[in-house]
């Protein structure tokens, strides 16, 4: 089993190695390991209780915004303490290796730049700011963070006392245009995409390893549980990718 393991982890530098133009595509399954749940898998808690499709929707948010951010302030509790693990850093250590050109990310925890990746596309947006849904002025939450977790209150904006939304990307929210622009710039010039952590079940994440591999680029999965992408992979390891995505950043360093 450990060989097999290790075999798979060097058929996945060696591709890396001689990938021209390499990519990483990150989701929830990078972050479980700094302790920030997955909302879209059964059993995390999150989904217990309501269904995040209802309460962290666009709509819910400006129909009951309380509701939402009642909802949210555990897991924004989560993203404070959460620090980056040896899978975001594996990934750092492969930007730096000149291997890795950028990492797509559905996550909006910002643990890849903490571990020192320089180009991070986060296409569902981040929770550094947030934009008052009345003025539109957008503010930064350093400030607002403590008050919002050790109260019940809702963030407001101190322009207008409008409520502030964060800028990350609520369901039936549009995708920010100008980083999906510059993700789908680095998946048509990308010969390799590394699927890490990511369930491909959204649009337009899910379009994206079949792009890569129409061309013919080569696609590695690292995942602890199937993925749409599997057939169509070159290397497929089920595991958790802060323990598999060092050894492969290791042996391509070898
Ligand atoms: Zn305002």
């Amino acid at each position: 089993m450990a060989t097999q393991m290790d075999d798979l982890v060097s058929r996945a530098a060696r591709l890396l190695r001689r990938a021209r133009y390499a990519v990483a595509l990150t989701g929830a399954g990078i972050s479980t390991p700094s302790g920030i749940p997955d909302f879209r898998s059964p059993g995390t808690g999150l989904w217990e209780s309501v269904d995040p499709m209802r309460v962290a929707s666009i709509y819910a948010f400006r129909h009951d915004p309380q509701a939402f951010y009642d909802w949210i302030r555990p897991l924004a509790r989560a993203l404070v303490e959460a620090e980056p693990n040896p899978g975001h850093r594996a990934l750092a250590t492969l930007e730096a290796q000149g291997i890795l050109k950028a990492v797509i990310t559905q996550n909006i925890d910002a643990l890849h730049q903490r571990a020192g990746t320089n180009e991070v596309l986060e296409i569902h947006g981040h929770m550094r700011s947030a934009t008052c849904i009345d003025c539109y002025r957008t503010h930064s939450t350093d400030d607002l963070v403590a008050s919002f977790l050790s109260s019940n209150s809702i963030p407001r904006c101190p322009e207008c006392g409008g409520v502030l939304k964060p800028d990350a990307v609520l369901f039936g929210e549009q995708l920010p245009v100008a980083v999906v622009n510059a993700a789908m710039a680095h998946i048509r010039a990308a010969d390799l995409l590394l699927i890490a952590g990511s369930s491909l079940e959204v649009v337009p994440v899910c379009q994206l390893p079949m792009k890569v591999h129409r061309r013919g680029g080569r696609l590695i999965v690292v995942d602890l549980r199937p993925t749409l992408a599997d057939e169509a992979a070159d290397v497929v390891i089920h595991a958790d990718c802060a323990e598999i995505l060092p050894c492969i950043a290791s042996a391509c360093a070898r």
